[in-house]
């Protein structure tokens, strides 16, 4: 079967999926412009923001990928204070931003808990009600998550990173803090919970095959997921898995597997909110802007304090270190803007997929 025959398909298989993966350059411009034209018809050309506010790099957690699990000494450590993220959440609404993301490393004590369950009723206070806050601190058990979501909250992101049990105990430690079947069963509790749920993966990870890939779209499609946000994996130096590096496709190859990825999800689940990832401008300047091309409909500027970004750093070459929100912003409505996209500042931008889940 050819490839322009398997994507006039209606129902893409396993070995559809896997066979597009592996599309060439040409090819894939196919497989991007048949997501193009899903995603116009089912979410528009719109493009939702969501100011993300990196809070505290403490992590409780050491999974092997990450720069700032909780072995690397040479992370300094942080805690925003509360009044300051209170400032940075002003700012944001002040510039149309709407929609925010608080993400953390993980951590678990039952301050943390309060704490960001003050904050999201801050949040609430000072915008009387119009924040929308999106949570990314991990895996987290039930009371909590309900606390937050009745203080608020009501998306949380949390990647499975892969859907494949044997690759996840590969990148994590063996021990009960980093188990496949706990992060599953949180994304399960999420859900139940009454969140917008997001989920994703890393792409180009050491060990990592088209077949994985495959399945990791297949996962989201059966978690009936309501947003994703995935990207390439980028080695990190001070991480045990950058002795793997050899292992790696190059970054560009990377980036390509990530816009494919982007574009087989929104075939598979039209309706739902894809995030153009930060980890795709680590690679190329523009490849935010290429992945809106791909079918992707949501973009994060950092608006995390310039003094704090530095120590955030997930992977090397993490963009807009000296970037503050204010020129983050011009710049995503200038690039974007010139591609078409309509961008839509004060508003939610919730998962279309969500509302139509709810009324079905
Ligand atoms: N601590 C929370 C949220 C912060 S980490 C959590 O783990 O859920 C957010 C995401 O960063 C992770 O889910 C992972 O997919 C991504 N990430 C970490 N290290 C990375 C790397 N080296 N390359 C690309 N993405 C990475
Ligand atoms: Fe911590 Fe998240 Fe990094 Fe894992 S990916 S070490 S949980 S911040």
């Amino acid at each position: 079967m050819t490839l322009t025959e398997r994507l006039n398909k209606n129902n893409l298989s396993f070995d559809d999926l896997v066979a597009l993966l592996a599309a060439d350059k040409e090819e894939s411009n196919l497989l991007f412009e048949k997501a193009r034209d899903i995603k116009e018809r089912y979410v528009s050309n719109n493009l939702y923001l969501r100011g993300i506010i990196e809070m505290s790099n403490i992590c409780r957690k050491n999974c092997f990928y990450c720069g700032i699990r909780k072995d690397n000494r040479k992370v300094k450590r942080y805690d925003m204070d509360d009044s300051e993220v209170i400032q940075v959440i002003k700012n944001a609404y002040d510039q149309g931003l709407s929609s925010l993301v608080f993400q953390t490393g993980e951590q678990k004590s039952p301050a943390f808990v309060k704490r960001i369950d003050g904050l999201l009723r801050a949040a609430k206070k000072l915008s009387n009600g119009k924040l929308g806050i999106t949570l990314s601190c991990g895996e987290q058990d039930k009371e909590t998550y309900k606390r937050w979501f009745e203080s608020g909250a009501h998306r949380y992101l949390l990647r499975i990173e892969t859907a494949n049990k044997a690759l996840y105990q590969k990148l994590h430690p063996a021990d009960n803090i980093h188990s496949f079947d706990e992060r599953l069963q949180a994304l399960e509790i999420i859900k139940e919970t009454g969140y917008q749920v997001g989920t994703g993966v890393m792409i180009g990870l050491p060990f990592q095959t088209y077949e994985n890939l495959a399945a990791d779209l297949l996962f989201m499609k059966k978690m009936d997921i309501d947003m994703c946000g995935m990207g390439p994996y980028i080695e990190h130096e001070a991480t045990p898995l950058y002795k793997y590096r050899n292992l790696l496709y190059p970054l560009d190859e990377r980036l390509l597997l990530s816009f494919k990825m982007i574009a087989l999800l929104r075939i598979l689940m039209n309706d739902i909110n894809i995030a153009a990832t930060t980890a795709l401008q680590a690679i190329r300047q523009y490849a935010r802007e290429r992945a809106f091309l791909c079918g992707a409909n949501v973009v994060m500027p950092n608006i995390t304090p310039l003094a704090y970004r530095d120590d955030y750093k997930l992977y090397k070459n993490k963009p807009g270190l000296k970037q503050d929100a204010d020129d983050s912003l011009k710049m995503i409505d200038q690039n974007f803007k010139n591609i078409g996209a309509h961008l839509k500042i004060n508003q939610w931008g919730d998962s279309l997929h969500f509302a139509r889940k709810k009324t079905t």
